[in-house]
C-alpha cells in the first residue's frame, strides 16, 4: 500500500490498479516522468504505471472522484512534453506495448504505449506495415492522435488513414470501441484531434504488404554549394507522389569516421527518400538524387524496412538534449522558399539543430477533409524546424531565433497551418491550436463536450469543449 498525502487517499488507487502508483520522493517516481525533451520537468501529483484496460480505467475514475487532470504518457516523445502535466494524475502506458497482427484480415492491435519499433517488428514478421514516422522509439499513441507522418505516406497515406478503430477509456470510466459502426464520431476526433477525448487502450491499424527489402536514398551535399539539387529534388518528385515519401532535411555533419574530415562541422544538407515499391526497381529510380553534384557523404542503400525505420535513432535520444520544434504546412515549395529554408539552415545558432521540407501529395492528398479531424489535404509539402541544443544558458538564443525564423517562414504557409506534432511549446503552441484545425475545431469542440465535458484530458494542444 502506498501512503496517503495530506489530501486525496492514493491508497484507494493502489487497492484499485494492479500497476504502481508512484508518488513524488518514492523510487521510480523520477524516471517515470522524464520524457525525450530534456528541458520539460513537470511533476504529476502521482503517477500509475497502467499494466492492463483495467488499470486506465480505475485511474480515470479517481481522477474524476477527485477533480484531477489526467496526462498521458505513449512513448513520450512529445517535444511539448504534454505527457507531464504539472499536479496531474499521470498514466504512464508504457508497460503496455503488445502488438497482435491477423496476418489474414491484414490488422493489427497496437497497445496505447507501444512504439514503433515494436509494431515495425511485430507486422515485418508477416511482410506487413502500417505507416508511421521516421524514429522507432516514437509512441504511437502520441503520433497517431495528431496525424502521423512517415515513409509509407506516398502510397498508404496518414498513420490515421490506417486507422480502423480504437478501444477507448472517456473521461467518466467508461470503456468505448470506436469504430466506423460504434461512435464514429470518436472516431473521427481521434484521427487528428490528439489525446483530447480519452485514453486510447488499443488502436486497430489496416496493415498493407510492404519490404522487407526497401530501398534509401540519403545522399548529402554541403550547403555552401547552393540550392541546385533541392530546386532538381523538388521538380523531381513532381510526378512520384505516388511512390517516393522524401524530405530535404539540413542538418551540421558530425565528427564521424564515416564522414570526410574535411567536412566535419560543415552545414549540409541530405535528401533522404524512401521508394514503396520492389527495392532494386527504387534504387533504379532514386538514382538521379545522387547525382545531383559534389556529395560530401552518402548512406544511401537497400536494407530491410525496419533498419530504415531506426536508422536516424542515435541522433535523438531521449532526455540528452534541450528541444523546441515548429512547423509550417506549405501549399507550394517555391525557389525563394528553398532559398530561405537553406539560409535558415545556415545561420541556425545549433549545430545540433536540424531543419526539413518534406513532400506529401500521393495516398495523403487523396483523403477528403471531411474524413478526419485532420482536415484539408490540399497541401504539398511541410517545413519543420527543429531545434536542437544542449545547455539551459542557450534557450533564449536557440527557442528566440526558432521563433523568429518560423514567423518570417510564415507567409508562405498553406491557410496558416501547421502540424500539431511539431507546434512549439506551451503559449506559442497552444494559441495556434484553432489555425491548425481551421474549420474543423467548432465540430472537435462538440465532440469533446460529449466525451470529455469537464476537460480532465488538457494536457495536449487543447480542444476546449464547446459551451
Ligand atoms: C525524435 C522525434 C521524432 C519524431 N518523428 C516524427 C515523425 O517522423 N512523424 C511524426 O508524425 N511525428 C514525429 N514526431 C512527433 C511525435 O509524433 C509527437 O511528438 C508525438 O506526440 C509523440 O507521441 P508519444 O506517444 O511518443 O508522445 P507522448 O509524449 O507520450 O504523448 C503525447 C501526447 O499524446 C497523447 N497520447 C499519447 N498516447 C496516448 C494514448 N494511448 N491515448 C490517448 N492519448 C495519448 C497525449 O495527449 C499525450 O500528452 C517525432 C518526435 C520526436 C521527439
Amino acid at each position: 500500500m502506498k501512503p496517503d498525502t495530506p489530501s486525496l487517499p492514493f491508497s484507494d488507487l493502489a487497492h484499485a490498479a494492479t500497476g504502481d502508483v508512484l508518488l513524488p520522493g518514492e523510487a521510480d517516481y523520477d524516471a517515470a516522468r522524464v520524457v525525450w525533451n530534456g528541458m520539460i520537468s513537470r511533476k504529476p501529483a502521482v503517477i500509475l504505471r497502467c499494466t492492463s484496460r483495467g488499470d486506465i480505467v480505475a485511474g480515470v475514475r479517481f481522477a474524476a472522484r477527485h477533480g484531477l487532470a489526467v496526462s498521458i504518457k505513449g512513448g513520450g516523445h512529445n517535444v511539448a512534453g504534454h505527457a507531464v502535466g504539472e499536479g496531474s494524475l499521470m498514466l504512464d502506458l508504457s508497460q503496455m506495448r503488445g502488438v497482435t497482427v491477423d496476418p489474414a484480415a491484414r490488422t493489427a492491435w497496437v497497445d496505447g504505449g507501444a512504439t514503433w519499433a515494436e509494431v515495425d517488428a511485430a507486422t515485418q514478421a508477416h511482410g506487413l506495415a502500417t505507416p508511421g514516422g521516421l524514429i522507432s522509439e516514437t509512441g504511437v499513441g502520441g503520433l497517431t492522435l495528431s496525424g502521423g507522418v512517415g515513409w509509407l505516406r506516398s502510397k498508404h497515406g496518414l498513420t490515421i488513414d490506417n486507422l480502423i478503430a480504437a478501444e477507448v477509456v472517456t473521461a467518466d470510466g467508461s470503456v468505448m470501441l470506436a469504430s466506423a459502426t460504434e461512435h464514429p464520431d470518436l472516431l473521427w476526433a481521434l484521427k487528428g484531434g490528439g489525446g483530447n477525448f480519452g485514453v486510447v487502450v488499443r488502436f486497430c491499424f489496416a496493415l498493407h504488404p510492404f519490404g522487407p527489402e526497401v530501398m534509401f536514398a540519403l545522399p548529402i551535399y554541403l550547403a555552401a554549394d547552393g540550392p541546385g539539387p533541392i530546386r532538381f529534388w523538388r521538380d523531381f518528385l513532381a510526378d512520384k507522389s505516388d511512390t517516393v515519401a522524401s524530405l530535404c532535411e539540413f542538418s551540421t555533419l558530425p565528427e564521424s569516421p564515416d564522414v570526410p574530415a574535411e567536412h566535419w562541422g560543415k552545414r549540409c544538407f541530405t535528401l533522404a527518400a524512401i521508394y514503396a515499391g520492389d527495392a532494386t526497381e527504387g534504387e533504379r529510380v532514386l538514382a538521379p538524387l545522387r547525382e545531383l553534384g559534389k556529395l560530401a557523404a552518402d548512406f544511401s542503400g537497400r536494407m530491410p524496412y525496419v533498419e530504415a525505420q531506426k536508422l536516424f535513432d542515435p541522433l535523438f535520444p531521449t532526455g540528452a538534449y534541450r528541444c523546441y520544434w515548429k512547423s509550417h504546412l506549405l501549399t507550394t515549395l517555391a525557389d525563394e522558399m528553398i532559398d530561405e529554408g537553406l539560409a535558415n539552415a545556415t545561420a541556425s545558432p545549433s549545430d545540433r539543430s536540424i531543419s526539413s521540407f518534406w513532400n506529401f501529395g500521393g495516398a495523403t492528398a487523396r483523403v477528403p477533409a471531411a474524413a478526419t479531424a485532420f482536415g484539408d489535404r490540399s497541401f504539398g509539402w511541410m517545413y519543420s524546424l527543429d531545434s536542437v541544443w544542449e545547455k539551459p544558458e542557450d534557450d533564449e538564443k536557440v527557442m528566440g531565433w526558432t521563433r523568429k525564423a518560423w514567423t518570417r517562414f510564415r507567409r508562405h504557409s498553406h491557410e496558416g497551418r501547421l502540424y500539431l506534432n511539431f507546434a512549439g511549446q506551451d503559449a506559442d503552441s497552444a494559441d495556434l491550436t484553432k489555425d491548425a484545425f481551421g474549420q474543423t475545431y467548432q465540430r472537435l469542440a462538440a465532440i469533446k463536450r460529449r466525451y470529455d465535458p469537464g476537460n480532465m484530458f488538457r494536457f495536449n494542444q487543447n480542444i476546449q469543449p464547446a459551451q
